[in-house]
């Protein structure tokens, strides 16, 4: 019995296959493209494992529909990349293969990779967000996840401006929302060059930690979770981690008490792959029921 996991990411997409011990049997990642393309691909790797494969997990970049009982079930919805909105995600993958696919958010999917298999499911409330292309949170709290009439958009909460930075924002529904503010687009039109070239001492940092903490801030206040994860490409400068701290307990101010932070707020124990096991952790759970 094998397992599929697909991360759709706006940048990239990841697609694995697992056996039953969770043992990955094959990787592989290409750009996001066209939606024929891209499910070419997809479709192209799966056939391989077809006559074993019992189902397939998705953690899609959004918004997506995850309301079972709606008629656009399945599909990616308002998404700025024109090309994918109001895909039909799950249908068409339906078509190429008749099998159990469960259908979440790419941060969903993170955090269940986390809760699962990072934290052996010791905690019961933990919350991931990815600061990459945009930002995007996912939380469970007792081995569910957190949504209502649909999933979280914890990414586009609004926050201040760092006194020191004036930039207004690039997001196209908030400007200065987190994601206008602190995603790795934000940070490439605020300094004109690239997150990965901006040096390590550079004070811009301070400005993108104070964001971050903001975030920790107000997911401290929500949900008092066990852990605050923040993942994604913007994350590979860990330098900041220590800079969130600080900014965090400047603003926290004391006003309630939190885990150590330097447990509490961390990086991923998957690193990258967060996302590719919760997807695989999911697609194996639906068989098991
Ligand atoms: P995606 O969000 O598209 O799935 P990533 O999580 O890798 O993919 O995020 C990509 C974003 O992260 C880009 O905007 C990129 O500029 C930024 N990024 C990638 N590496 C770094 C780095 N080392 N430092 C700062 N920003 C980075
Ligand atoms: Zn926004």
């Amino acid at each position: 019995m094998l397992f599929g996991s697909i991360e759709a990411g706006g940048t990239k997409f990841v697609c694995a296959v697992c056996d039953e011990k969770m043992h990955i049997l094959e990787i592989v990642s290409f750009p996001t493209t066209t939606p024929k393309e891209t499910i070419n691909f997809v479709c192209k790797f799966f056939n391989k494992y077809k006559n074993n494969l019992s189902s397939i997990g998705i953690g899609s970049f959004g918004p997506i529909d995850i309301k079972k009982d709606s008629k656009t079930f399945g599909f990616i919805t308002s998404t700025p990349k024109t090309e994918w909105q109001n895909f039909n995600f799950v249908g068409t993958l339906k078509n190429s293969f008749n099998i159990p696919i469960i259908w979440t958010t790419d941060v969903n999917a993170a955090v269940y990779g986390e809760y699962i298999y990072g934290n052996k499911k010791e905690l019961s409330s933990i919350v991931y967000y990815t600061i990459g292309t945009g930002i995007g949170g996912g939380a469970i709290q007792n081995g569910k996840f957190i949504e209502g009439f649909s999933h979280t958009e914890m990414g586009h909460m609004i926050v201040k401006n760092h006194p020191n930075d004036n930039f207004n924002g690039c997001c196209p529904f908030h400007g200065n929302c987190l994601e206008g503010m602190a995603s790795g687009p934000a940070i490439e039109k605020r300094l004109g060059k690239k997150g990965a070239d901006v040096s390590e001492n550079d004070e811009f940092w301070d400005i993108e930690a104070y964001y971050i903490a903001q975030c920790a801030y107000n997911t401290t206040l929500l949900l008092s979770p066990d852990k605050i994860i923040f993942g994604g490409g913007v994350m590979k400068q860990k330098h900041i981690l220590s800079k969130i701290h600080k900014a965090f307990e400047e603003i926290l101010n004391n006003y309630t008490k939190t885990p150590k932070l330097e447990d509490y707020i961390i990086t991923p124990k998957l690193e990258d792959k967060s996302a590719t096991f919760g997807c695989l952790f999911l697609a194996k759970e639906a068989i098991k029921c």
